[in-house]
């Protein structure tokens, strides 16, 4: 079966236009390949080639497989170009809703792919972690070992510092994709309409978060832990070089990074005025365990969009473009809250990690201020944009 996004012959032009299509590939009754052009919705007329009878079946649709993309990374997952000649093919749900439809797979891949990036990261982190306490390689500060004796790579700070940082993002995203998970079973099964909006809220406000930062960080992390091997690194028998190349794509497919920020900003936080993001922000802060550093996080991130993001965005006829150059910036802003959220978590547990914990704060956290500071000069300088071409 082949879910594709196409158009009926009358349908207008971008996304209003497409809509959702199964392709199966054997046809039951036969009708297939006597269809001729691009996916047709039932009654389709006939003309064509003749199909392929293939016994009980039916008879092969005429769907082709061009060729074999050749990707950087993930080759044990193929992809490729698909023609689809005089296929016949059922529309699902309304004419001109594909993207509605497509939604529905599309809410749960992007929550998979931000897990991918997690579980990639944490890969990575594995195998440097690993060799960092067998390789060799000068003294390290303050080392302890006999004079001439070289130390393991472990014991170098700048190699502590890509391995904790690392660390921190692991340890948070993990606490934050739990909480997403619990969310979707509250979002789906509570009995009460407003737990279940309160659900609903997370989802949808998370998901864009855990996508974007979690396969950022999976690709620009792994390059780190690709580091941490010098040359070894680069060599493929030692394995960490795959997991950067795997890594990149994360950020491209269910919706590239850019649309996941877009989303969030434009879609999900300034048609409301904000109110959803107000009230994430305010059971963020209402949790048990808050850290003074965090709720202040909060409540100024908060007052900046309820004062500044708002109001400069909704003046659409003089910054029409300005919600689009904030969402990137926006959405790293808010990754880093839930970071500091999540290890506020994690520092109540009694085997927390404390090294990574102090590497949150001091490696990654600082991202936010410098997150809202380019944020405020897009506030400040309007819809200006830097002249590009
Ligand atoms: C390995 C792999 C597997 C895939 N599998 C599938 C699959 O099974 N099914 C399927 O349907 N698709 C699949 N895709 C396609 C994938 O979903 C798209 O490549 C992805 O959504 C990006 O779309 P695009 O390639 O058209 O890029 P474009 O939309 O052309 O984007 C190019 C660049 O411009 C940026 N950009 C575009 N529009 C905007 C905007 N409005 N604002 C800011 N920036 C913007 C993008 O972020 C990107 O950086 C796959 C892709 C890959 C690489």
């Amino acid at each position: 079966m082949h879910l594709v996004l196409a158009r009926l012959p009358d349908a207008p032009p971008g996304p209003r236009g497409l809509s959702l299509f199964l392709v199966p590939k054997f046809d039951e009754d036969g009708s297939a390949g006597r269809r001729a052009g691009p996916p047709q919705a039932r009654p389709a007329p006939s003309g064509g080639s003749e199909p392929h009878e293939v016994g009980s079946v039916g008879v092969r649709s005429q769907v082709h497989c061009e060729r074999i993309e050749e990707k950087m990374g993930i080759h044990a997952s193929p992809t490729c170009v698909m023609r689809f000649d005089e296929a016949a093919a059922s529309l699902v749900g309304e004419p001109g809703k594909g993207l509605n439809a497509m939604f529905v797979m599309m809410n749960a891949a992007r929550l998979l792919v931000g897990l991918q990036g997690i579980g990639l990261l944490d890969a990575a982190w594995q195998k440097a972690n690993a060799y960092a306490q067998e390789r060799r390689q000068m003294r390290a500060p303050g080392s302890a070992s006999k004079a001439g004796a070289a130390d393991v790579i472990a014991l170098h700070p700048a190699i502590q510092r890509i391995l904790q940082t690392q660390r921190a993002w692991i340890d948070a995203g993990r606490v934050i994709a739990y909480r997403t998970a619990l969310e979707l079973d509250t979002q789906k099964h509570h009995p009460e309409a407003t737990q279940r909006d309160v659900a609903a809220r997370w989802c949808s406000l998370v998901t864009p978060v855990l996508k974007s930062a979690w396969t950022e960080q999976a690709f620009t992390g792994a390059s780190a832990c690709l580091q941490v091997f010098g040359g070894h690194g680069y060599v493929r028998e030692w394995g960490i070089e795959q997991h950067v190349r795997d890594a990149r794509v994360a950020m491209i497919y269910e919706g590239t990074n850019e649309i996941q920020a877009i989303d969030l900003l434009v879609r999900k936080t300034l048609p409301d005025g904000a109110l959803s993001l107000q009230g994430l922000l305010t059971e963020l802060e209402a949790e048990p365990g808050q850290s003074p550093r965090t709720r202040q996080a909060l409540q100024a991130f908060g007052a900046f969009v309820r004062e500044q993001v708002v109001p400069h965005t909704s003046a659409s006829d003089t910054a029409p473009d300005q919600a689009f150059w904030l969402a990137d910036d926006f959405l790293r802003a808010l990754a880093l809250l839930l970071m500091a959220w999540a290890w506020d978590r994690l520092a109540a547990a009694p085997q927390h990690n404390a090294t990574a914990h102090a590497a949150f704060w001091r490696w990654v956290w600082p991202e936010f201020g410098m997150r809202m500071s380019m944020m405020n000069t897009t506030v400040s300088v309007g819809q200006s944009a830097p002249a590009m071409l």
